[in-house]
């Protein structure tokens, strides 16, 4: 069934002029059958900055306890709706349900978290600067924040920013991935219902030309970006002339689970193949390569195919289906451009992906892949842009390396330019505890893949993976700055005086 539109959500009211681009919302496991179609209108943006900047003071001045009671009812809002969002995440990005419902579970908690766990991470502080001075440090919000989403979490992983930025006493307008409009519509449906007040939260829907109005507001005072590393260095780049303006940026990666010589085989092979196959990869923390030590070479390959060759693809809200579709053609083309590299570069196709059939559908479906990255004869060295090797495919795909130490499975891990997630497979915690000090990502897990994560920590990696860790527990430090305030308190006859100034 095609969901209605019901406009851009701004000052409180959905608003659907007339004009603008249509923008088809695809199902993108059932292309015969689309989510709906909404329309882009980039003077929104501008509008639902103004209702936000205009809604920011009488917000930030409202008590701490009302800005939680209104999450509270926006938590209770989305509960009440928590199966149709299911089927809408399912449906708009191509999630199996098992996953839209753990995506579902996860935004909907998150609204607790934020207020039990992110929210004392920045309570004020005081300390006694010297004898009668007094310092004081509190967080500010910014104003307003743009918040751009990504396609693939489209509900967790903006609320895991807006959630506190609201609570903090900002005004948000949240642009949705221009593949998932109707989870945004979604979202704003509840706000309404929440009682947010008039301007507090607005949703804007489109793609990168939206988005980049967007960030460019100069009313906009903070930007949370999620998205791949081309588009967040986009941003940075149309930012360079505001720099006081905040930019977060959570971006892609290319993880590795290291395999050691003394890891739990069975254990390594299964927490890979959820890692690098569920979403059909299509996850910043997927896991796209295995450092593998050789002595484990047969046998972690037996079971890791094995369970590659079973796994069940199909549409997402079929309920035995772990696989779903990727997210638009773009994504066929560019997961299809990766095999040809791998190809080109003669790397061993284990399971050579491509197109899969799912009956009774038409969509966007593909195999896994795995690679073995050996080549016979000595290693060429590496071609500067050698996406296969060196770039987030953001597929199926994984790249197995067969490693003789754990120096080379390191070097392989920071041979990229991204550093999100690793997983070190040992048995030993000594040597996990030496390794995680060596490796230069922001998340590190030991005996599980590199999906493994959790809202109670800091999200995000180093290099281009991120900057500031706008995810997870820490999302809160980048909707607000902080301010120092100091009192002296001594009469002023006390207080020093530098050599040569004059006596008063
Ligand atoms: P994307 O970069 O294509 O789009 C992200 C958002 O940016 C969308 O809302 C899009 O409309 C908007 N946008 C596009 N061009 C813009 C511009 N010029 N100015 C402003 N906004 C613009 O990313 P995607 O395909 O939706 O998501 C997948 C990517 O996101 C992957 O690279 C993945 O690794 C990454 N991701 C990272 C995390 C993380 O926590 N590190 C989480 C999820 C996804």
């Amino acid at each position: 069934m095609s969901l209605r539109w019901r406009g851009n959500f701004v000052g409180g009211r959905f608003v659907a002029p007339a004009g603008g681009t249509p923008l088809v919302s695809e199902d993108p496991g059932d292309l015969a059958h689309p989510v709906g179609t909404v329309r882009e209108i980039p003077s929104a943006a501008d509008a639902a900055v103004a209702a936000a900047a205009r809604a920011q003071p009488s917000w930030a001045a409202a008590s701490v306890a009302r800005r939680r009671r209104v999450l509270k009812q926006f938590q209770r809002a989305l509960r009440r709706r928590q199966s149709a969002l299911t089927t809408l995440i399912a449906r708009e990005v191509g999630k199996p349900a098992w996953e839209a419902a753990r995506e579902a579970d996860r935004f909907i908690a998150r609204v607790d978290e934020t207020i039990t766990q992110a929210w004392p991470r920045i309570r004020p502080f005081e300390v006694a600067v010297a004898a009668g001075v007094r310092g004081r440090c509190r967080y500010q919000p910014h104003g307003v924040l743009a918040i751009l989403g990504p396609f693939n979490f489209p509900a967790h992983i903006p609320g895991s920013q807006f959630l506190p930025g609201l609570l903090a006493g900002n005004t948000v307008v949240f642009k949705p991935s221009e593949y998932t409009p109707f989870v945004g519509q979604f979202l704003a449906e509840c706000a309404a219902e929440a009682g947010f007040p008039a301007g507090v939260f607005n949703v804007v829907v489109g793609g990168g030309t939206v988005g980049a109005r967007l960030v460019q507001h100069p009313a906009v005072r903070a930007v949370l970006f999620t998205g791949s590393s081309a588009t967040g260095r986009r941003i940075q780049q149309a930012l360079w002339r505001q720099p006081a303006k905040c930019l977060a940026l959570e971006m892609g990666g290319k993880n590795a689970a290291l395999v050691l010589d003394d890891a739990d085989v069975g254990l390594a092979a299964r927490e890979a193949a959820i890692g690098a196959f569920s979403m059909a990869g299509q996850r910043c923390n997927a896991t796209s390569r295995i450092m593998l030590h050789r002595r484990h070479a047969r046998r972690f390959l037996d079971v890791f195919l094995g369970l590659v060759d079973r796994l069940r693809i199909g549409y997402p809200l079929a309920p035995d289906t772990f696989m779903g579709p990727l997210i638009g053609r773009a994504a066929v083309e560019k997961y299809r451009a990766a095999l040809a590299d791998a190809r080109r570069e003669r790397y061993e196709p284990l399971r050579p992906g491509g197109p899969a059939r799912v009956p009774g559908y038409r969509g966007h479906y593909v195999r896994p892949s795995v690679h073995l990255c050996e080549r016979p004869g000595p290693t060429p060295p590496i071609r500067p842009h050698a996406p296969y090797r060196l770039e987030e495919i953001f597929g199926p795909d994984v790249a197995i390396y067969l490693v003789r130490s754990l120096d080379e499975a390191i070097a392989l891990n920071h041979e990229t330019p991204y550093g999100l997630v690793t997983s070190v497979f040992t048995r030993r915690r000594s040597t996990f505890d030496a390794v995680a000090r060596r490796v230069d990502t922001g998340l590190i897990n030991w005996n599980r893949g590199t999906i493994f994560s959790s809202g109670l920590l800091p999200f995000g990696g180093t290099k281009q993976s991120g900057n500031q860790q706008p995810a997870g527990l820490f999302a809160i430090h980048q909707c607000v700055y902080p301010v120092a305030i100091l009192e002296d308190c001594r009469p002023p006859s006390a207080r020093e005086r530098p050599p040569g100034f004059p006596a008063a």
